[in-house]
């Protein structure tokens, strides 16, 4: 109780601070305009929001809450970046529109219509293709032996593997684990509007131990303090606050730590943080409004992070029944990333450990019966961006029904992220987040692996398979 008076309070305070920025970049946007001449009518006079525009889908089906029933012949009105309605039957006019809105009708007559897909669990600097190629070439990181590429080639890499995940049907994702200047430069240039890309939830670095999971700072080297921070690196609870509010103060949207080793790291899979240390991460991250996710694998290590209040388990292939029993009662999600256990060819792994370990414990199968939450997440970044979907059939074939996967990717993300009452589902009053496929994924789940459709907040970023421009080169008035 006492932590969810905290977090009231601090998204109080937040909401404040954002209102205040907003209040100064409108009062300089004011002095700007006052000095501009004047524009043409329907460009937007000054002072003058532009004009309205309407979208009108014509959804041959259409999934609008996964969980319930879908419709056939439905219209969803589209206002600006928002639903406005969703209507039976296919309508061609929108009653009351104000003078100087555009209508444009979009036909999806022979598609199938479902909310934008959520990936919970991504890494957008780089896939192994491109972390190969550096190293064939013999290429390191300038500061950390060992991590592919620098922070520039991240940036690129987030911004070209974003827009993949667009491209297949993804239109918000959440990275927990990048180059943090890499990708916060992506996510704020896309929040700014300079590009078209899915929404972007952060955690920047994942916060790890010395010699843990994620610790890539450099041998020898472990004294110097900037490095450790920017690496997300921390020993004991104090420092390891440290490395939350460091995460936050660069502007993370969730924080992401490593409770025990992996399969990337070669340092097992039991626990490397103490009790301490986890409740220390996972309570600052609620203080400061944030919520945490923890990549575990050991049941004790699963089981610390759920008694320490954390939000989700990434991952989790060993955990036992007593842990399914906690995260129950505690409403605690499960993040699965069964792509996660299958190592892409490129690494050449014969007979992959993770394969079998997933097989043996069945993790995912015993959540699932057991009526955990479970999200939809899939580590992409260890394999190709934009092959998510492929996480659907893994989890249909591991006995999960195609309408609870796609729930998983959509609903349940939505929850998980905190942004129920923004997107998930295709409602009145939400964002205009919406894909379509040809055919009927509740009849065969791999269609959702062709998604050639997709609006992101009311912005078409592909229609009929082709991917719209990436860049707005908005006027610049100096
Ligand atoms: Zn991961």
């Amino acid at each position: 109780m006492r932590m969810q008076a905290h977090r009231h309070v601090n998204q109080a305070t937040r909401d404040v601070r954002t209102y205040m920025k907003s209040c100064l970049v409108a009062a300089l946007l004011c002095l700007y305009m006052a000095v501009l001449p004047a524009q043409p009518a329907g460009v937007g006079a000054p002072g003058q929001p532009p004009p309205d525009r309407y979208l009108l889908i014509h959804a041959g089906t259409l999934l609008a809450v996964p969980g319930t029933s879908p419709r056939a012949g439905m219209t969803v009105v589209v206002r600006n970046d928002r639903i406005a309605a969703v209507e039976p039957g296919y309508l061609s006019t929108v009653a009351g529109m104000p003078p100087g809105a555009t209508l444009q009708v979009i036909d999806l007559s022979d598609r199938f219509v479902l909310p934008g897909l959520m990936d919970a669990h991504v890494h957008l600097w780089h896939e192994p293709s491109f972390s190969r190629h550096r190293a064939e070439r013999g290429d390191r990181h300038p500061l950390w032996p060992g991590v592919p590429g620098t922070s520039a080639e991240g940036a690129v890499n987030a911004m070209v593997y974003a827009r993949r995940n667009l491209a297949a049907g993804f239109t918000t994702l959440r990275d927990l684990g990048s180059d943090d200047e890499a990708v916060f430069a992506v996510r704020n240039a896309i929040n700014a509007g300079r590009m078209i890309g899915p929404r972007i939830l952060l955690a920047g670095s994942s916060i790890a131990v010395t010699g843990g999971h994620g610790d890539s700072t450099p041998m020898g080297q472990t004294a110097d303090a900037s490095a450790r921070l920017a690496n997300g690196t921390c020993d004991g609870p104090m420092e390891c606050r440290k490395a939350v509010r460091y995460q936050y103060k660069l502007g993370a949207d969730v924080i992401k730590f490593t409770s025990t080793g992996g399969f990337g790291s070669n340092t097992g899979l039991e626990p490397q943080l103490f009790p301490d240390e986890i409740q220390a991460i996972v309570s600052t991250a609620h203080l400061v409004g944030l919520k945490a996710a923890a990549h575990a694998y050991s049941p004790v290590a699963i089981k610390e992070a759920v008694r320490a209040g954390v939000d989700s388990i990434e991952h989790g292939f060993l955990l036992d029944d007593e842990g399914i029993a906690m995260m129950k009662k505690a409403g605690t999600f499960l993040v699965p990333t069964l792509s996660a256990s299958y190592p892409p060819p490129i690494f050449r792994i014969p007979d992959p450990p993770s394969v079998k370990l997933r097989n043996q414990y069945r993790a995912f199968e015993r959540a699932y019966a057991a009526g955990l939450k479970i999200a939809f997440g899939t580590d992409a970044g260890t394999f190709a961006h934009g092959s998510n979907a492929k996480e659907f059939g893994l989890m249909v074939g591991f006995g999960m029904t195609p309408m609870d996967a796609i729930r998983s990717a959509t609903v349940m993300t939505a929850e998980l992220f905190g942004i129920s009452a923004e997107a998930g589902t295709i409602e009145a009053g939400k964002l205009a987040d919406i894909v379509a496929v040809q055919g009927n994924p509740l009849e065969n789940i791999a269609v959702l692996g062709n998604v050639d459709f997709v609006m992101k907040s009311g912005r078409i970023a592909r229609q009929d398979g082709r991917m719209t421009e990436p860049f707005s080169y908005p006027p610049v008035s100096e």
